[in-house]
Formats: C-alpha cells, structure tokens, sequence
C-alpha cells in the first residue's frame, strides 16, 4: 500500500508492519516477524524496485514481531542494519531479550507463540542516535529517541512527506490510538512522557508497529492521546 508518494506499507505481513521508503536507494523500517524477507523482497519487485538497491535497515526497537526477519535479510541481501544503542544487546545477542512474565496469560500466550518464532540475533551494523539524520534528499529521515516501551525505541520523521513513523511508542488498534501495552513495556511513565516530543514535529501522517497509518489530522490524534 503507498501511504504517500514513495512511501509504503508492506502488504501481506502478520504480526507487525514493516515500511519501505523509497529514494535512490531503499530503506526499509523493521523487519516483520521471523520468515518475512521473501514478502518483503517479493513487496519491493512488486513496486518496480530491485532487491539490491535495499541498503538500509532500521529497527524501531529489539521486540521479536519488529527484527524476526533481520537475519534472513543479512544472509540474502547487502543492506546495513541499524538500531539505537540502548536495543542493540537485544537484537545481536549480547544479552537476552527481557520476557513478558508467565504470571500474566497474556505473558505466557506470547511465550508460547515466540518459541514457535525463534527470532535469530543479527549483527547491528551501526548505531542511530537522537537527532541523527539518515539517507539523503527527498529521504532524509530524522532518528528520534522515544525511550520507554524499550529503552532503545526510537521513531523516524521524514519531514519532506511530513510523516512518521512510530514503531510501538504509540499503537492502532480498533480505530484508537493508545499507548503500547504495560504487560510488553519496560517503563509506561517514560513512555508517555516520551510522546510529548513528537508533538513539537510539524507531520500529517503516522505509521504505526500495529494498525493502518492515519493521513489526515494525525498530529490532532496523537495530542487528544496525550490530552
Ligand atoms: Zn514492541
Ligand atoms: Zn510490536
């Protein structure tokens, strides 16, 4: 689905969404959950690009549903992999992913379905830092660190399409707006205090990790969130 001019949705994805941007080269936002390269390259022919040209991959944050597929990506493409550094022990390996607690069915549902999923560390190939700026005109995406529901999360703003991307610093579901689960988020307070950032940014459209993007009044939504 193209949400703006060369900006698009991944069609087809379970679990969480990926967003590719397209400009002399590709960019893709998070990976979908582990097995969806073949999708997601399949997606890339489909809108008249070339595998090849996929030269950068940005990962939101180290949640399985968001890097799954990272690691099937190094092994069948030339693209660099970034993260913010607070995430990267998460994503290469270095320390094992925090788990949802089995007290919670919800926690023990999750456990269930991500031992089926196993999601393989994948080498981070650079580091993104608040404010760091990514690609280059028309696609110059601006990294900005939303810290909370990881305490690497971080959000991408391309200012020429007015949009952004949040990872799950905010979710869709339902037609709403709501901030991510407490059961899957490492500090609820930081992460809603970290949204208020955002509303300094001049955008129309949100990407959201789960649920369709909004392209019209997006900014008036994320603040009666917040309100
Ligand atoms: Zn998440
Ligand atoms: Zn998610």
């Amino acid at each position: 689905m193209e949400i703006a001019k060369d900006i698009y949705q991944i069609e087809g994805l379970r679990g969480a969404n990926a967003f590719l941007v397209k400009g002399e080269e590709l960019i893709l936002i998070d990976t979908g959950m582990p097995g969806s390269e073949e999708k997601i390259l399949g997606f890339i022919e489909k809108i008249g690009g070339s595998p090849t040209k996929l030269t950068q991959i940005l990962l939101t944050h180290y949640h399985w549903d968001h890097i799954g597929s990272a690691a099937g990506f190094k092994r069948k493409t030339q693209a660099k992999i970034l993260a913010h550094p607070e995430d990267k022990p998460y994503i290469d390996g270095e320390s094992p992913q925090p788990q949802p607690s089995l007290l919670n069915p919800l926690g023990l549902l999750i456990r269930v379905i991500t031992s089926f999923y196993k999601t393989e560390p994948v080498e981070v190939n650079g580091l993104l830092a608040d404010g760091q700026e990514i690609g280059g005109p028309p696609v110059r995406l601006k990294v900005i660190h939303t810290p909370g529901h990881t305490p690497g999360s971080i959000c991408f703003y391309l200012p020429e399409a007015k949009t952004l991307f949040l990872g799950d610093a905010v979710n869709r579901r339902l037609n709403r707006l709501s901030l991510p689960p407490k059961l899957f988020t490492t500090n609820p307070v930081q992460a809603r205090e970290s949204l208020k950032k955002l509303l300094l940014l001049d955008f129309e459209i949100l990407c959201f990790g789960h649920g369709d993007p909004i392209t019209r009044d997006a900014a008036g939504k994320l603040k009666s969130l917040l309100g």
